[in-house]
């Protein structure tokens, strides 16, 4: 086995991403190393890429979902039922570390994707502390990381397809509480608004409106579940009526922002109906204020209004089982078609940025 790894690193917003070699990690107990199969490119990480994330330690090595085998298994680590992990699994972990369980917001608010101890692998932890970013050969497991093993019948490319935004979009789909036949208004056709779709069908929603772009993306959404696209080249107003139109004039029961743009929220509080409920989980990073009328949008609607903060172990461990069992029928593995070697991942991300793929896969 060789004493080096390969990694793409962010060197500093803007910069190219740059190919560098790393010391294999050193393991203490509990520690193990992950040989990378598949990592994502996220839009996240076009954030990173302009430093639009507050604290972030440049130069890292993007990649916060990832899937590979385990090796290199320092003294037994177990999982969430007790059994042994064994080098040669094949398997997937939270990116989210250190989560305190002594703060707060762990402990008393119980919201731990607010602790403020949190570390994030391919976001918040810096190149110099290690191998802690999936665009890499291989990701130190460091001591605690909460792993999952993918099951026999869930192939590599499945999971990764589905991957942030599955984990995300089932977050969101939890905080929305829909109810079987409400109807169901995605704004956003990006991995997290595809995945929210699919997740809404699986939830017993009766009408799923897809409102996004481009069309390509809208026939995709048509294949995760929607049963309505709207694009984005008509104008608000007219979303709004055609909506209404299918819904009794009343609006969504549900509407799951996973846009992005400020604007969306707003459109979100026009589409849903009098008593119905927005989850808004697009707004990852701060593109600026939007005006919102507290009368009519708000309170004499009577409308609920949520945000939807980052993913917990629940998230992923459930998205590896709903991608288990529906991953034949919904096509979250043809999203994770474009690879790119660890040499082309600048490429990947570019094409990412320039939204000329739905998802760009890191494959090592
Ligand atoms: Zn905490
Ligand atoms: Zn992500």
């Amino acid at each position: 086995m060789s004493k080096t790894v390969l990694a793409a690193t962010m060197p500093a917003p803007n910069a190219p991403i740059a190919v560098r070699e790393f010391p294999e990690p050193q393991l203490e107990p509990g520690g193990a190393v992950l040989r990378t199969r598949f990592s994502e490119v996220c839009g996240t990480d076009v954030h990173l890429h302009h430093g639009r994330l507050a604290g972030v330690p440049y130069p890292i090595i993007p990649g916060h979902v990832s899937v590979g085998v385990l090796s290199d298994i320092r003294g037994t680590i177990r999982d969430i039922d007790g059994a042994p992990f064994m080098e040669g699994d094949l398997v997937t972990f939270l990116d989210v570390h250190e989560t305190c369980n002594a703060c707060y917001q762990c402990l008393v608010a119980k919201q731990t994707t607010r602790c403020p101890h949190r570390r994030v692998y391919g976001i918040t932890y810096g190149a110099g502390e290690g191998l802690l970013g999936g665009w890499s050969q291989a990701i130190w497991m460091k001591p605690g990381v909460k792993i999952v093993r993918l099951p026999a019948d869930l192939p590599a490319e499945t999971f990764i397809g589905g991957g942030c935004g599955l984990v995300t979009a089932l977050h969101a789909v939890d905080r929305a509480e829909i109810r079987l036949g409400q109807a169901v208004v995605v704004l956003g056709v990006g991995p997290v608004g595809q995945s929210a779709i699919a997740l809404a069908a699986l939830s017993g929603a009766g009408e799923i409106f897809a409102i996004g772009a481009p069309d390509d993306r809208l026939s995709f959404a048509k294949r995760m579940g929607a049963t309505e696209t709207i694009s984005l080249d008509t104008a608000h107003a007219d979303r709004l009526a055609a909506v209404r139109r299918r819904t009794g004039g009343r609006g969504a029961d549900i509407v799951i922002e996973a846009a992005g743009v400020p604007d969306a929220v707003p459109q979100a509080l026009d589409l849903v109906r009098d008593g119905g409920r927005v989850v808004v989980c697009g707004q990852y990073t701060d593109h600026g204020s939007v005006p919102i009328n507290p009368h009519s949008q708000l309170n004499r609607k009577h409308v609920e209004l949520r945000g939807c903060w980052g993913s917990d172990f629940s998230h992923v461990h459930r998205a590896v089982e709903i991608a288990a069992r529906q991953g034949h029928r919904v096509p979250w593995r043809e999203m994770a078609a474009r690879r790119y070697g660890i040499e082309r991942a600048g490429e990947g991300l570019a094409a990412v940025e320039r939204r000329e793929v739905l998802k760009a896969v890191i494959e090592l």
